[in-house]
Formats: structure tokens, sequence, C-alpha cells
């Protein structure tokens, strides 16, 4: 079975899952820590998820993609970052730059750029961080302003996913500084490799680290009127638009690290003797599998709740909230475990764990903090 055959009936999406599950055995999980280790872009992975049609997942047939649902999106997440965060990363990257293109995006830029995207032939950033706004899009600097009809950008992005690889990028900037966030800010298409668009470095980061991580600096770099997506004024409220697709994501890729983690853990524990008995035997350690099991189940549950409420309901943004809070702190929780359950073979780079510590550490960060989660829980508590 491919991705464009997806559809919504339990059955398919259990295939869909066995079949990523099969490519993650075969192609991820024997490569990954060479990867961890050489820092690499997975181009030959890239390629072959795009040839199996696993990007574009929830964009419609029509426009390129799979035309499957937030819940296929989210088992495919799981899926692969069980194998590797940073190719899941690619995934949701792909996933939510198209999903952007399709909602708001002419029919020349479906056209340029999701067939590219979706096959794997292309690569995509999605550019909105700076170093005054975070959390907070209100502080961003970078601009576009008019010549004749003509947009000239500047400005300068960083912690951007696939900055030092991307062929385009889709950057949020100011073009009217009189308005605020809703009306002054919009969203273009940017190739990158033209006059004026500087790859500034690559990170050095604690994890993921095949998922290249830089900055942008553009300047004066001009901008056909057909690079806009949508309307001007109207970025702000596209970043919304997919906001909690792209959090059930990453919430689906934290709960793969989590039972990576579970599963190397029992591994161990079944394996390793101690006081002459397999330490599973201790009660202490079986407890803590217990608890790796049950909070990676509870974000399973709460990531397909939410899945099923944005399928249906197309706003979730409280279920999505809990989901990806949840998910990503009880990545960090369980990965932790899983080092304490190995001993001093946790703490030695090569060995799962210790990479699945690193891994999971951003998962609370990026895709809004747990902070930001929880004001938008509690807002819809208190509100
Ligand atoms: C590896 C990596 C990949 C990334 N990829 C991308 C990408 O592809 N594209 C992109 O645009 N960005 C990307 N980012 C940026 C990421 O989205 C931001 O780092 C994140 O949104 C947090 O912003 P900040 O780092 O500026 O932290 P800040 O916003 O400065 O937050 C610092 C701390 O203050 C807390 N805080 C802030 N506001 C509040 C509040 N109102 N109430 C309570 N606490 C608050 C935060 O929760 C956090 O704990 C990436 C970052 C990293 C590290």
């Amino acid at each position: 079975m491919t991705a464009p055959a997806l559809a919504d009936r339990a059955e398919e999406r259990a295939a869909l899952t066995a079949m990523v599950r099969d490519f993650t055995r075969k192609h991820i999980t024997p490569v990954v820590e060479d990867l961890d280790a050489t820092e690499r872009f997975p181009e030959e992975i890239y390629e072959a998820m795009g040839r199996l049609g696993l990007f574009g997942i929830t964009i419609p047939e029509d426009h390129g993609g799979a035309g499957g649902q937030t819940a296929d999106y989210v088992a495919v997440m799981e899926e692969l970052a069980y194998g590797y965060a940073s190719i899941a990363d690619q995934c949701g990257l792909v996933e939510l730059v198209t999903s952007l293109i399709s909602l708001h995006g002419s029919n020349e830029q479906v056209t340029s750029y999701i067939p590219g995207l979706v096959s794997g032939q292309m690569r995509c950033s999605y550019a909105l961080t700076e170093a005054s706004a975070g959390s907070d899009l209100g502080g961003l600097k970078t601009n576009a302003r008019r010549d004749g009809s003509d947009w000239i950008l500047n400005g300068e992005k960083i912690y951007i996913h696939n900055a030092p690889v991307a062929d385009v990028a889709m950057v949020l900037a100011v073009t009217d500084p009189t308005k605020g966030k809703r009306g002054g800010m919009s969203m273009f298409l940017v190739d990158v490799e033209q006059p004026g668009v500087e790859r500034a470095y690559r990170e050095k980061k604690m994890g993921q680290k095949a998922s290249p991580v830089g900055g942008f600096i553009f300047t004066d770099v001009r901008l056909p009127a057909s690079a806009m997506l949508g309307d001007e004024g109207t970025g702000f409220g596209a970043v919304l638009s997919v906001l909690e697709k792209g959090r059930l994501g990453i919430g689906a890729l934290a709960n793969g690290i989590s039972r990576a983690a579970l599963d190397t853990a029992r591994e161990h524990a079944l394996e390793r003797r101690q006081f002459g008995q397999p330490i599973a035997g201790f009660q202490a350690v079986a407890f803590q599998l217990a608890d790796m099991a049950t909070e990676h189940r509870a974000a399973r549950l709460l990531l397909e709740d939410a899945a099923a409420q944005l399928d249906q309901a197309k706003s979730a943004g409280p279920a999505c909230s809990m989901a990806k809070l949840y998910a990503s702190e009880a990545a960090i929780r369980n990965t932790g475990r899983a080092v304490q359950i190995l001993g001093g073979a946790g703490y030695i780079r090569g060995v799962p764990a210790e990479r699945l510590y690193r891994d999971a550490r951003i998962t609370t960060i990026y895709e809004g903090t747990s902070e930001v989660q929880r004001l938008i829980i509690s807002r819809s508590l208190i509100a």
C-alpha cells in the first residue's frame, strides 16, 4: 500500500502504520547511530520517503498529496520518530509547508512547489523565528516593502530547520508596521538560491543531529508579487491555520521517541543480570517500565483524540495543546527512565538511550513551548 491509497478507515490506517514501521525497521534503524554521529542530512531516506508517498499526507490528492487525515499524519510521525526523530522532522516540515501552500497558495504556487516537495525532489524551511521573536511573533523585524509590483525583503531568521539545505523557504515578514500581527504580516515563498539570500551558519545542537538547523539573512531580496502566499496581511493567520496540525506532529514525534525509549529499556532490563537475576525482576525497574508504557499509551490516546477533533471540527486548540504538552513531557520522562535503567551504558555515545535522551529534549520547546501550551489550555478553562 502507498500513502495515496489512504482513507479514514481504521484498517487502512493500521496498514499504513505497518508499512511505515517496516520502512523504519529496514531503512532508518540501521543507520540512525551513524546519522547521529555524522550529523549528515539523510538524503537517501528523504528521497525514499518521497517515492513512498510519506510527504504531504493530509494534502488533498488534487494538490498532489496523499489525501489522508490528521490521524494518518500522527500515526506516520510516531512510526518515523520511533526510528529517528530527525527523519520525522522532515515529514513534519513538508506537511506544514505544503499545507500552507494548499490552503492559501495560488494555483501557480500549488503546481510549482507541492509536487517537488511531496516527491522528495525539493527541500523546504519554515522560517518564523528571529532573535527578537520566539514564542511571541509580535517581535518580528524581518520586513518586506513594496517596490512597484515587487517586494524587497530584509531581515534575519534564526533556528530554522533545513536552512542549510533548503531550496525554498516559507518566510513570515512584516509588510505593514502600522498594523499588528493580524493585518501587518505576510508570508512569502522565497527561493533560497537567489541574490540577497545568505545561509547564515549551521547550529551545533544537543540532539536530533541529522536535522540541520541554521539561519537566513535576507538583504534586499527582490520578490515578485507572485511570491506572496495569499493576500497581503494574512501571514499571521496562515501561521495559525497550521499551528494545531504542527503541534500534533511534534507530539507524535515525541511519542515515537517515548516508545523507542520503552523498547530499549525493556530489552536491556530483560537481558542485564545483576544479583543473580535479570534487572527486570526488581520491582523498582519493572515499575519504571510500567510507567513508561502507561505514559506512552496516554499520549497516544490524547494525540488520536485531538487528531480526530481536528479532522472533524477543523479547530481543536486546547486538545492539540494538551496532546503536545503531555507527549513531549512524557518523552523527556521516558528517555530519562531509559537512561537510568541502562545504568552506565545509558550515558555512553552510540547507545540508543543516550541519543533518545538528547533527541527528546527539544520537543517541549519547538512548535510552542510547554508554557505556551499551558497558556492555551488554561485560557480555555478560565476565559
Ligand atoms: C532545534 C530547533 C529547531 C527549530 N526549528 C524552527 C523552525 O524550523 N522554524 C522556526 O521558525 N523556528 C524554529 N525553532 C525556534 C523555536 O520555535 C523557538 O525556539 C521556540 O518557539 C521558543 O522561542 P525562543 O527560543 O525565542 O524562546 P522564548 O520565547 O524566549 O522563551 C523562553 C522561555 O520563556 C517562556 N515564555 C515565553 N513567553 C511566555 C509566556 N507568555 N508565559 C510563560 N512563559 C513564557 C518559554 O516557555 C521559555 O521557557 C527551532 C528551535 C530549535 C532549537
